[in-house]
């Protein structure tokens, strides 16, 4: 099961490379707001180094990016934004020039915004966590290109299946070993620097019981923080079978399992995962951030990219997907 879990990364970095080679990402917005320029370059010479490292990750980009679904793309853009907003206005509102501050992406994939934020905030410091396989690939491309070298420090070690720097630290850790995941913490941040922990599409993979003493004992390591995540949901009506489906799918193309999706089947229920009398949680669904955040001339562009007319559908996707924020 780790297996098909660690796997997910691949889909997740083809659906981006074909966001990008769509040209809905980056928005103007990443451009401007969150400064990042350079985004299409940089994760295209990442696809690149992946074609010489891992040809069964490679192949599943050339698919991506064949069937270049629109659904697909509009999800996958609206992820990418609002996580990087997320992380932009975190920085803007914590960071001053004297102050430390910390991001920590759980099952971060090969995620690279890290390379941005790295770049824009000299301050900050990222740590990476995933499992040993996204690790270990991460780390040698990372370690292959200079620009990425530049951004993340000179790694320090010969051991080629992580990466250390100063500012930057990329290692394996199973999600489920809480001690294992407080003791990388305990080594590499400090407790009292302002947090922000990311979560995209990694607690829905988990066990209640174990994503649960995640939250608990990673909210109770840092002394004020913030926890954004993004994941699907099941649906909380009586007839809607969005869940089921998507569960009934994924086992039986790969025998992955969403353990608590039907759970946390609502933007009530998801909440209630951060809720206690220390934190605050806002949440909203990928469709409720897509009609209030998305400015009419945005989504102008994003209809001009390719004819999408199943907009019921996309609501229906949309609708079961949330993003959270939740500070203490
Ligand atoms: N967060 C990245 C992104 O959005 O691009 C990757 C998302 S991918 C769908 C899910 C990631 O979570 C995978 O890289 C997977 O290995 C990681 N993950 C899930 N459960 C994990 C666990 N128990 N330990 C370590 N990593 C885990």
């Amino acid at each position: 099961m780790d297996r098909a879990i660690q796997q997910t990364d691949y889909d997740a970095f083809s659906c981006k490379i074909c966001a990008i080679s769509k040209m809905y990402l980056p928005s103007s917005k990443e451009l401007e707001f969150c400064g990042m320029r350079g985004f299409s370059e940089l994760h295209m010479a990442y696809a690149q180094q992946l074609k010489g490292l891992n040809r069964r990750a490679y192949g599943k980009v050339q698919t991506a990016i064949r069937q270049g679904q629109p659904l697909m793309n509009y999800g996958t853009y609206l992820r990418t934004l609002i996580v990087d907003i997320e992380c932009k206005s975190f920085l803007e509102n914590a960071a001053n020039e004297n102050s430390k501050i910390q991001i920590l992406n759980l099952g971060c994939g090969s995620d690279l915004r890290m390379l941005f934020f790295l770049n824009q905030y000299p301050q900050l410091t990222w740590i990476d966590l995933d499992f040993a396989e996204s690790v270990s690939l991460k780390a040698k491309i990372l370690k292959k290109n200079e620009q990425f070298r530049n951004t993340l420090g000179e790694p320090q070690g010969a051991d080629d299946t992580e990466y250390i720097s100063d500012r930057y630290l990329l290692k394996s850790c199973n999600l489920n070993h809480t001690q294992k995941v407080l003791d990388i913490l305990l080594e590499s941040s400090v407790p009292e620097v302002p947090t922000l922990v990311i979560t995209e599409c990694v607690l829905c993979y988990m066990d209640l019981s174990q994503s649960q003493a995640l939250i608990d004992n990673v909210v109770s390591f840092y002394e004020t923080g913030t926890w954004v995540s993004y994941d699907p949901i099941g649906g909380n009506e009586a007839d809607d079978r969005f869940g089921a489906i998507m569960q009934a799918n994924l086992w039986e193309s790969r025998q992955l399992e969403l353990p608590t999706l039907m759970f946390f089947n609502s933007v009530e229920k998801y909440a209630q995962r951060f809720e206690d009398e220390t934190k605050h949680t806002q949440i909203e669904t990928v469709w409720q951030y897509y009609i209030q955040q998305i400015p009419q001339e945005e989504k102008n562009r994003l209809k001009s990219l390719q004819f999408l007319d199943e907009i019921e559908e996309l609501k229906l996707i949309l609708s079961h997907y949330v993003h959270s924020k939740s500070s203490w």
